[in-house]
């Protein structure tokens, strides 16, 4: 699908109206892709967040992006990966509809979005890439926004998977 894109890179490179944070629950910023996002942004992205007064796991909440390249990030929080049985793919799932939903709110027409939950969350690559790409082509194909995807893959491997699964 024309619309829907992958890449390898930096996601707090990108100009776009929106890059999507896998934060954690508090929203005060934590490592990986969170902590990038936080040290590009600046401190008034903390001082965004803390008025957010935190998000569930699954959901999404918006602020502006400050330094950032980016209009805004949309604040996500994926589950932690504890063998599958736990609601995980659900909650991932989740994750990338209340993204796509606050993006639509906003009327936010180019949005990236990270590996969420691949990284220091631990959830299974794979099946994390499956997820993400239906999520998305369906929200897309029913929704006017956003009308462009981003996957910025960070590593090797979802950057391959990504390109593979695409290609279907
Ligand atoms: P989580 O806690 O949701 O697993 P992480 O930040 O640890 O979040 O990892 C999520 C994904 O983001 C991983 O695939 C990781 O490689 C990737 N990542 C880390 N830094 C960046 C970055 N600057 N831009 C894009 N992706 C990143």
């Amino acid at each position: 699908m024309e619309n829907v894109k992958v890449v390898k890179g930096d996601i707090t490179k990108c100009e776009v109206d929106a890059i999507v944070n896998a934060a954690n629950t508090s929203l005060l910023g934590g490592g990986g892709v969170d902590g990038a996002i936080h040290r590009t942004a600046g401190p008034q992205l903390l001082e965004a967040c803390k008025k957010l007064n935190g998000c569930s796991t699954g959901d999404a909440k918006i602020t502006g992006g400050f330094n950032l390249p980016a209009r805004y990030v949309i604040h996500t929080v994926g589950p932690v990966w504890r063998g599958g049985n736990n609601g995980e793919e659900d909650l991932l799932k989740s994750a990338y509809q209340r993204s796509l939903e606050v993006a639509e709110e906003g009327s936010l027409d180019k949005v990236a979005f990270p590996n969420i939950s691949t990284g220091i969350y631990g959830f299974p690559k794979e099946k994390a890439a499956k997820i993400a790409i239906s999520i998305v082509k369906e929200f897309m194909s029913k929704h006017k926004y956003p009308s462009e995807v981003i996957f910025v893959c960070f590593d090797d491997d979802n950057y391959l998977l990504y390109q593979r699964q695409l290609e279907k």
